[in-house]
């Protein structure tokens, strides 16, 4: 029987990483690799857990995260930064930046951010949700990061009339580009440029420059539903704020300051 194309000994000769990923689980199925990751208390720092899949997979707000077996990336990282938690908001931004890096090192196509972290794609015009992030974090009682875990569901080679029905349309990059893309290298490239930026803003850079860069909604027009919020916000997305806030123009001239929410485009 071939060897499962995640597992440790087909990843570790590809890794070009020095820490992150030299612990390495592969698991064929798991109900949720931020789950796992959350309830093993003693792995070590950069550990990364992979599947082929989950059967529990949550997105943001314990919303359901789904795709058929072995044919997206699944994957989360443990990471335990010493850092203030207000600070949490920059793994996201590296996991955007990261992966939406490394999908366009090995596929021939542009990755755009839809605030404030998924990964997206433009197909005839329409933007597509390619790729979730999903990062659970404990504070410890003096407000400094404890123990973080990010997770990444990247659709990679869903066939297109697999994809899940979701609001904003999901595709694949084999939907997206017609062609397969190789799991195991594009795993390698994501912790990689995952490592990368995060020796960065070790080092005290933020990596919300890079973030903002890619995010493809400022300057249009946008619905964001919030919670606890009956009505949209309608208006338009101006800019980002080095924490991750949203800055939405409205019709009336207010300008507000959004730091939770579903954003959509609207047509002009
Ligand atoms: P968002 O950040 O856009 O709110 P979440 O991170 O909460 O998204 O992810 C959950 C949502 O993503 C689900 O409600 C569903 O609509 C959508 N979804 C679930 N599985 C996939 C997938 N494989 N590809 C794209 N979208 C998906």
């Amino acid at each position: 029987m071939p060897i499962p194309e995640l597992s440790e000994p087909s990843i570790q000769p590809l890794l070009q990483t020095s820490w992150l990923g030299r612990s390495y689980i592969f698991l064929p199925e798991v109900g949720s690799t931020n789950d796992y990751l959350r309830e093993q208390k003693l792995l070590p720092h950069g550990t990364v857990i992979a599947t082929d899949y989950q059967s529990a997979g949550r997105g943001r707000l314990d919303r359901r995260w789904e795709a058929p077996p072995a044919t997206a990336l699944l994957f989360s990282i443990l990471l335990r930064p010493d850092w203030p938690a207000e600070r949490a908001i920059w793994l996201t931004m590296i996991a955007g930046v990261a992966v939406a890096a490394a999908v366009e090192e090995v596929a021939t196509i542009t990755v755009g951010l839809k605030w404030p972290n998924d990964l997206v794609v433009d197909i005839d015009g329409e933007w597509h949700k390619v790729c979730g992030v999903l990062l659970d974090t404990s504070i410890d009682a003096n407000g400094r990061l404890e123990t973080t875990v990010l997770g990444v569901g990247l659709n990679v080679n869903i066939p297109a009339e697999s994809l899940p029905q979701t609001s904003f349309p999901a595709t694949s990059l084999l939907a997206a580009t017609g062609w397969p893309v190789s799991r195991p290298p594009l795993l390698a490239a994501c912790l990689r440029q995952v490592e990368q930026q995060y020796d960065a803003a070790e080092r005290g850079r933020s990596p919300w420059a890079l973030w903002n860069e890619r995010l493809m909604m400022l300057g249009q027009p946008v619905a964001i539903s919030r919670p606890g919020e009956e009505a949209p916000l309608l208006g338009i997305a101006e800019a980002t704020e080095e924490d991750g806030a949203l800055l939405v123009l409205d019709a009336n001239g207010r300008l507000h300051r959004v730091v939770a929410g579903d954003v959509s485009l609207r047509l002009r």
